[in-house]
């Protein structure tokens, strides 16, 4: 079954045809580089890594461009805060953005590349749209006309008095439209600049994204323009216009928006106090655990983070380790080769039947649980077929296989072996769960768990994981 996708720009669900051979060229709006990253981010980068991986598992070429915004309002401010310049702050957040990358086990993107390495592209992309009458230049700023630009209001579905309301814009001396937008953006004092046809000055923030997904894709129009459904308007409005005045071709054939996440109900905000970084979860959770939670909701969907959510969402790797762990005593030091059975291949079919329908997560991850459960059943129950082993190894396989590849779960190389304190203390455990000592055993899990060390009691005994 071929891929199919809910385009926002359509708003409906439509087959992904690559516009060229095999190729999907996909580009997702990054982050601005004035703080440290937080959990809404971590979903933006997680439902694109999940995207990406699941095309490129069907055999698509996917090349995956994510902007960095270096150069931004957010980032000046935030410099005079704190007596540093903007590049500093930049510099800085890129490093904790590609920490946060690396302990989620997020793949980079393809190209990642940041709005100050493409300034003179985005000079000679507005000097196009000054000549071609779409755009003004006021007194050191350039501006979109949007009045010029008539299909503008596609994608959010809006008409211009709509908008009009929808953006409050100040009245500004300079604009002969309140909607017109900055593509440039005269320098004021102490602002970073660079030298341009119309002064000193810098780019506005959607021109970036215009210049930078055409460049480094190269080409006319993306296969797939990704994003949170906050920045549909004005943000990908205006991107659609830059560069569809520009090169007279659609800018992308399908976009694709993710839902937004609150904190325990409540819109995430610095003032509210309930702002969660990337590492304030990562202080709680495993990587693996937020990315079950992200699993188990539609990325079209909002989602409501909660302590007690990702717990529960992650509560149910331990089904995956105790399955590992049983296929592996049962299999370790046999020589075992792939054998299909009925029960993996109908369910690795459900899982990519999902996947097909607009990447629905919580129904593949229901198909590999169902996998889960078959498969122990299978060890149960079917000890004396000829085939056992190699068909428990195929349906473990197959788990691990989608889980790793597709979800990016497992990924988390154990950073370290047991210490010989640890081996010591999950022996003594299972001897005092061997004499009914319950409140030894358990304050030993209690010790453990502050070790990283998850301990759970199953039908086969004692199976313990890295937190
Ligand atoms: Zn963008």
């Amino acid at each position: 079954m071929p891929v199919q996708i809910y385009n926002s720009l359509t708003k409906k669900k439509e087959v992904l045809v690559p516009l060229q051979g095999n190729r999907i060229n996909i580009y997702s709006c990054g982050v601005t580089v004035y703080d440290r990253c937080h959990i809404g981010h971590a979903r933006s980068l997680y439902v694109f890594d999940v995207m990406v991986r699941y095309l490129r598992y069907q055999g698509y070429d996917v090349r995956f461009v994510r902007n960095i915004t270096d150069v931004d309002d957010k980032i000046i401010n935030k410099a005079n805060e704190l007596k540093k310049t903007s590049q500093e702050v930049a510099f800085e957040n890129i490093q904790k953005y590609y920490e946060d990358l690396e302990s989620l086990s997020i793949d980079r993107a393809d190209k990642e590349p940041c709005a100050t390495e493409n300034i003179p592209d985005m000079i000679k992309h507005i000097g196009v749209l000054i000549e071609k009458g779409f755009a003004y230049v006021a007194n050191g700023d350039v501006y979109f006309s949007v009045r010029k630009f008539p299909s503008y209001g596609k994608l959010s579905g809006q008409g211009i008095e709509q908008m009009h309301e929808a953006v409050r814009i100040e009245k500004d001396p300079n604009k002969k439209d309140p909607l017109d937008f900055a593509l440039w953006k005269k320098s004021k004092e102490g602002e970073p600049f660079w030298d341009s046809p119309w002064g000193k000055g810098r780019p506005g923030w959607h021109i970036e994204c215009s210049v930078m997904s055409l460049k480094h894709l190269g080409c006319e129009t993306l296969d797939i323009h990704a994003g949170g459904r906050d920045l549909i308007f004005p943000h990908h409005e205006n991107e659609i216009a830059q560069a569809e005045a520009l090169t007279n071709k659609p800018f992308a054939r399908h976009w694709i928006h993710h839902g937004l996440i609150t904190i325990n109900g409540q819109k995430m905000a610095k003032s509210l106090g309930n702002f969660v970084t990337i590492q304030d979860a990562l202080k709680k959770f495993s990587p693996d655990e937020i990315k079950m939670f992200f699993l188990g909701a539609h990325y079209a969907s909002p989602i409501d983070f909660s302590e007690s959510a990702v717990k529960e969402a992650g509560e149910a790797l331990q089904r995956f380790d105790v399955l590992f762990w049983r296929a592996y005593e049962l299999t370790k030091e046999k020589d075992v080769e792939t054998k299909e059975a009925d029960f993996i291949k109908k369910h690795r079919e459900d899982f990519f039947k999902a996947m097909d329908d607009d990447f629905n997560t919580p129904q593949a991850l229901a198909a590999l649980f169902k996998l889960v459960s078959d498969t122990n059943k299978y060890i149960d129950h079917n000890k004396s077929d000829r085939d056992y082993l190699n068909i428990v190894f195929t349906a473990v396989d197959t788990i691990e296989d989608l889980g790793r590849n597709v979800f990016g779960l497992f990924l988390k190389e154990k950073e370290r072996s047991l210490s010989e304190v640890e081996e010591l203390l999950l022996e003594e455990r299972k001897t005092a769960r061997a004499k009914k000592d319950f409140k030894r055993s358990d304050e030993l899990r209690e010790l453990l768990k502050n070790k990283g060390i998850a301990v759970e009691d199953t039908k086969e005994g004692q199976v313990w994981r890295w937190i």
